[in-house]
C-alpha cells in the first residue's frame, strides 16, 4: 500500500493514542478488580464461604483485561507493520487493504475476503455474548 508520509504519521499517532488508552484501562481494571474482589470475597465469606464464586469474579475481571490486551497486541502488530512499510497489506494474500477499511479499523491486518475466511476458520475466543 502506498501510504504517503503524512498518512503513515496519522495512523501511527492514532495507534499510539489507542495503545496508551488501553494500557490505562487495563491498569484501571486491575486496580478496580482488586478492591471488588476483596469486597465480594468478604461478603460471600460472611454468607456462605463459597470459594468458587470469588474464582468466578477473578475470571470475569480477567476477561475484561484479556479483551483489552488482545486489542493492544493487534495495535502493536499494526505499528510494527507500519514501521516495516507493510501496513495496509493483507497478511494472508498480500493485496492492498482499502484505505477506507484502514480508516475505520487501523488494526485491520487482512482484506475483507481473507478476514471473513479467517473468522470462519478460527472461531475467536473473545466473543462477548452477554
Ligand atoms: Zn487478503
Amino acid at each position: 500500500m502506498a501510504l504517503d508520509q503524512q498518512q503513515a504519521a496519522e495512523f501511527e499517532a492514532r495507534l499510539r493514542d489507542r495503545a496508551r488508552q488501553l494500557r490505562d484501562e487495563i491498569r484501571a481494571t486491575l486496580e478496580r478488580s482488586n478492591d471488588e474482589t476483596h469486597l465480594e470475597i468478604a461478603g460471600r465469606m460472611r454468607d456462605a464461604g463459597d470459594e468458587s464464586f470469588s474464582a468466578l469474579i477473578v475470571d470475569l475481571n480477567l476477561f475484561d483485561i484479556n479483551r483489552d490486551a488482545d486489542e493492544l497486541r493487534r495495535i502493536e502488530a499494526a505499528m510494527l507493520r507500519l514501521k516495516q512499510g507493510r501496513f495496509g497489506e493483507c497478511i494472508d494474500c498480500g493485496q492492498e487493504i482499502p484505505l477506507e477499511r484502514l480508516e475505520a479499523e487501523p488494526t485491520a491486518a487482512r482484506c475483507v475476503k481473507c478476514q471473513e475466511l479467517h473468522e470462519k476458520t478460527y472461531v475467536s475466543p473473545v466473543t462477548p455474548t452477554l
